[in-house]
């Protein structure tokens, strides 16, 4: 079984880039934001939880994403692998994800980190917001929230996963083609 991290802010192209990667590779692409999101449509009792958080641009509770992740990889066991999209997002997520894979003696393969500058992700997510209509995409307040919440819990993200050795950089601001064949020189 074979696990990518899709790593990045947001606005950065993760789902964008997910579907392309999860076609071309076979892999189970899995969002805790659209995972979140059908909750939150669903109106569960996770859901409302979590629609405050989402919609104020704060993170969720670890354990509800943990717990999310690990129901989607104990349901799909036919799959080749797994492109995680927006987990982890906190040295916690990342260290109970480590210890999940170790269960049956697995690990992440590659983070492949796309970057981009503060700038580019205020301008993509104004930009989505005309598109997608998310709540938390509609105000400049939430989304200096999620940047700063970034910057603050995910991006420690970077030298936890450069000390294992498999932490990729991919220029996120190319075009969506150019992004996408550097996602795939990288995975090989
Ligand atoms: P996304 O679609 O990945 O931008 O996620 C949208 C929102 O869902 C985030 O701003 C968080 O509020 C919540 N969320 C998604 N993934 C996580 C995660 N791994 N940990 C905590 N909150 C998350």
């Amino acid at each position: 079984m074979k696990y990518y991290i899709l790593f990045g802010p947001p606005g950065a192209g993760k789902g964008t880039q997910a579907k392309f990667i999860a076609e071309k590779y076979n892999l189970l692409h899995i969002s805790t934001g659209d995972l979140l999101r059908k909750e939150m449509a669903a109106g569960t009792p996770l859901g409302l939880q979590a629609k405050k958080l989402i919609n104020d641009g704060n993170l969720v509770p670890d354990e509800v994403v943990v717990g999310m992740i690990r129901n989607t990889f104990s349901s799909n066991k036919d799959v080749d692998g797994f492109l995680l999209d927006g987990f982890p997002r906190t040295i916690a997520q990342a260290e109970k994800l480590d210890e999940m894979l170790a269960e049956s003696s697995e690990k992440v393969d590659k983070v492949l980190s796309l970057v981009i500058k503060d700038q580019t992700i205020f301008e993509r997510i104004a930009n989505r917001a005309k598109i997608e209509g998310r709540k938390d995409d509609a105000d400049p307040k939430t989304i200096q929230n999620r940047i700063d919440t970034y910057h603050l819990k995910t991006e420690p993200l970077v030298d936890y996963y450069k000390k294992t050795g498999n932490y990729c950089e991919i220029p996120g601001e190319q075009t969506i083609e150019e992004v996408f064949k550097s996602i795939c020189k990288v995975i090989g």
